[in-house]
């Protein structure tokens, strides 16, 4: 078989239940050829992602998943091979993290109204990680109230919910310039996911490809088929990569790893674009 190449994984950096090693491991042995982390508004777990990913003869991408919006739609934003080093995009990201635990700790004030548990431990817990709704939904499964995280989510952590709190994000466009500023690749994720309303509309994907955008993830496996031909469509007109990826978290999902991927044509181009490679 062709080599082949999963864009998309979280570790426990942010909300993944596996390690970067552990995920490196598990991508060896299920024979992909390699595979970028791309952990929640965080760097933080490239190097141990990158030396279990060489040990395991694998190749590895260092990237991440930047909480970003525009329009008022929450938008993920895919970064790979950013420059550690360029500081506007690290302070940027700095605030997005911070401002994330004091989302949470709203969040819990408000759960912690309806449901008894440990809140101040769940807080010290995840202190080093970028934390959002999945460690709430971990803490409310621990203690019995709901059998997994995507019923916890269902239930109370939806958007819609009272307990809901929005994360601080940057916009969109503002976070394309930042990561080709720090010499990365960005990739729009899932468009077409399911749990949103409608996929993201082309006005804005217009103004990312205008601001920079290399690609778009339309083979991720919460993507609505019906709604992905115009956007591939749209991106084939654009010159706009495609990419593939599972968006692997672990037990936290039930997506797994290597389930949806991209090819070693899209690997290399990505790779011959970035500051920083394996
Ligand atoms: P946050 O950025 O803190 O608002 O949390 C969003 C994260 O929650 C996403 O990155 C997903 O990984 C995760 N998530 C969203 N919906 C679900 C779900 N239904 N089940 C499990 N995880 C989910
Ligand atoms: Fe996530
Ligand atoms: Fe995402
Ligand atoms: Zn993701």
């Amino acid at each position: 078989m062709a080599d082949r190449y999963d864009l998309h994984t979280h570790s426990v950096r942010s909300d993944g239940t596996t390690t970067p090693a552990e995920i490196a491991a598990l991508a060896a042995q299920i024979g992909l050829a390699g595979f970028a982390l791309t952990d929640h508004d965080t760097t933080e777990g490239w190097a141990e992602a990158r030396a279990a990913a060489h040990s395991h003869g694998i190749e590895f991408l260092p990237g991440m998943e930047i909480t970003t919006k525009h329009d008022w739609r929450s938008t993920h934003l895919l970064a790979y091979g950013i420059d550690p080093a360029a500081q506007e995009l690290i302070d940027a990201l700095e605030r997005v993290r911070s401002s994330r635990q004091n989302r949470a700790r709203e969040m819990i004030r408000r759960l912690a109204t309806d449901f008894d548990l440990d809140w101040q431990a769940v807080i010290e817990r995840n202190v080093g990680r970028t934390v959002g709704r999945p460690h709430l939904a971990d803490a409310l499964v621990e203690s019995g109230f709901y059998p997994d995280r995507s019923t916890a989510f269902a239930e109370v952590l939806h958007p819609n919910s009272a307990y809901y709190v929005p994360p601080y994000a940057i916009d969109t466009v503002d976070a394309i310039r930042l990561v080709r500023d720090a010499g990365g690749v960005a990739v729009l994720a899932h468009p077409a996911a399911g749990r949103m309303r409608r996929p993201v509309d082309f006005a804005a994907l217009e103004e990312f490809v205008d601001s920079g955008l290399w690609g778009i993830e339309l083979d991720h496996p919460e993507n609505r088929a019906d709604w992905l031909p115009p956007l591939a469509e749209y991106a084939n007109e654009r010159g706009l990569h495609v990419t593939g990826a599972s968006d692997y978290h672990g037990a936290g999902k039930p997506n797994k790893l290597g389930e949806c991927t991209s090819s070693e044509e899209t690997w290399s181009l990505l790779r011959e674009r970035v500051a920083i490679t394996g």
